[in-house]
């Protein structure tokens, strides 16, 4: 209903230099350099970072590994403690990083709080599982003999992150990594550097702390590298970094996945998505508008997890859609930082023309678009506030197949359950799915191996977010990465299967006689 205006220019640079100082950050590290933070809330200029140059990134990552060398040799749970300090290091600050994250990725006010939440999760999570790092003993054939697994720290665990989880998608790594033994280097996004000055000066004071409580810790443990893709592709080269886990589009994950099995470097690939739900027959519409409403149009659009096709039953369709649309029609949009706004802006320009983009392309197939206009573009020139738009289409095709990164949910009407699974599972991408019913065959068959082929399958819940317990991550385009929680920190070390003899012969296996 009543839409809120955009707030004055030049009114954030002055409030995020306040929260960075504040969360510990110089002055000198976001004024002079190169690097040009913006908010997307108004466009304007908030900072500028320096930018590393190629040789000081090569001679950081070498540091990196010498630290490395010393952090593996600290006990896992004293290692967890480190994290356990981080995580109490968020939570004193989760104010002032949750609003930074809204003024620099363009957050609503909540979601750059649970974005701060998220980190806070994870740093317990990686606390509990700092003496959890189990390895299996395994029955051996010969006897006076034991086999035994063990998991020991990896190297340099390389983290590259998006704009749009600016600082949550480092912690997913560096509080793994961390208590696995290894050392973090973060190339963060060239779009949200300031957000990754306050994290930084947060993980230095936990490590400060660390410190004066007696805990061993080279001062390399953590290196964060600001610049663009260049000094990201020099982490992805560097010979002393085992693990890689990179988190963007999947044209950068086609660059970077072959350069590191080049070098046999482990990848975790976390890139695009395409994600959908099914509204079946007996779905409860209440609870499916809110949550379609939510996947769809919440964060803007810009989650790897938003929904972006829709599925409806051609029962339910002139029930559902109607309502949604009205649901489009309503939303709130504006300013994120006020209190009732439900959709901020979009990252920057080169965002917006690829919606727009992609609405021609839909319209060009034949669909009725519905909303995808700017608003507020008066007085805000650099700032790109979008209605999220829906697209009622026939097929899927054209623009339907491809991540457009930007609120455009595709909507299709259905008629067959099989037919729909693989329409479903015909997109490149695999991340996040959902379904709406109140039928148990429908639910557990698409959570089936004949279900949805993503990393995420969801029963009446949208596809978008994701609690830190589980494995996050997705099949075929998006790269099939997983990180968090589960087992994902296996990925992070390096497994040795070890056998002991403790008799006085020496059997060997599989009855190999070899007498000498
Ligand atoms: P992007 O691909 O433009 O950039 C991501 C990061 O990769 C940046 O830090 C960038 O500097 C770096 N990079 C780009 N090319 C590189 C190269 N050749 N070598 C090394 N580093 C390189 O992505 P973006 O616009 O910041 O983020 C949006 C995209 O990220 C969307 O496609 C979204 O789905 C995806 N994403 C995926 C996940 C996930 O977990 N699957 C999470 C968040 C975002």
């Amino acid at each position: 209903t009543t839409q809120t205006s955009t707030r004055a220019i030049n009114s954030l640079a002055g409030e995020a230099d306040a929260l960075l100082i504040s969360l510990g950050v110089k002055r000198s590290r976001y004024t002079g350099g190169k690097l040009i933070a913006r908010s997307p809330i108004t466009g304007e200029i908030t900072g500028h970072v320096n930018e590393i140059g190629a040789a000081d990134a090569q001679a950081a990552i070498d540091k990196a590994h010498a630290a490395f060398l010393e952090w593996r040799l600290v006990p896992a749970p004293k290692r967890g403690e480190l994290v356990r300090l981080l995580g109490e290091e968020l939570r004193a600050n989760k104010q002032a990083l949750g609003r930074l994250v809204s003024i620099e990725a363009g957050k609503i006010a909540s979601e750059g709080l649970g974005e701060v939440q998220e980190m806070i999760d994870i740093c317990d999570f990686a606390v509990g599982l700092s003496r959890q790092l189990y390895g299996l003993t395994i029955a051996t054939e010969r006897s006076d003999h034991r086999m035994m697994e063990s998991w020991h720290p990896l190297g340099v665990t390389g983290i590259i992150s998006a704009f749009n989880f600016p600082v949550a998608v480092w912690s997913w790594n560096a509080a793994l990594a961390l208590i696995c033994g290894n050392s973090i280097v973060w190339k963060p996004s060239e779009k949200t550097p300031l957000t990754a000055l306050a994290t930084e000066a947060l993980f230095d004071r936990a490590l400060a702390r660390f410190k004066a409580e007696g805990g061993k810790a080279p001062d390399a443990l953590s290196t964060v590298l600001f610049g663009g893709r260049e000094i990201g592709e020099i982490l992805v080269d560097h010979a002393k970094v085992p693990l890689v886990s990179a988190t963007g589009s999947t044209a950068m994950g086609r660059i970077v996945g072959p350069r590191l099995a080049k070098r046999f470097a482990r990848a975790i690939l976390e890139l695009g998505g395409n994600n959908a739900a099914i509204v079946a027959p007996t779905a409860d519409l209440d609870l499916t508008l809110r949550g379609v409403a939510f996947a769809a149009m919440g964060t803007a659009g810009q989650r790897c997890t938003t929904l972006r096709r829709l599925f409806v039953h051609e029962s339910v369709y002139d029930t559902f859609v109607p309502r949604l649309k009205r649901a489009y029609e309503s939303v709130t949009i504006g300013d994120p930082l006020k209190d009732g706004t439900l959709v901020g802006p979009l990252i920057d320009a080169a965002a917006f023309a690829s919606m727009q983009k992609a609405l021609s392309e839909a319209r060009a197939a034949g669909a009725k678009v519905f909303g995808g206009e700017r608003v507020f573009a008066d007085g805000a020139d650099e700032a790109y506030y979008v209605r999220p738009a829906l697209v009622e289409i026939s097929e899927q095709t054209g623009p339907v197949v491809h991540e457009t990164f930007a609120p455009i949910l595709y909507v299709i009407k259905y008629r067959d359950f099989n037919a729909v699974l693989d329409l479903h599972n015909a997109v490149p991408q695999g991340l996040s799915s959902s379904i709406f019913t109140n039928d148990l065959r429908e639910a557990e068959a698409f959570l089936s191996a004949r279900g949805s082929d993503c990393g995420i399958a969801n029963v009446n819940i949208g596809p978008s977010g994701a609690e830190i317990g589980g494995a996050f991550g997705g099949e075929k385009e998006t790269g099939g990465g997983r990180e968090s929680g589960s087992d994902a920190w296996k990925a992070y070390m390096r497994r040795a299967t070890n056998t002991i003899n403790f008799g006085r012969t020496l059997p060997l296996a599989q009855g190999v006689k070899f007498d000498v």
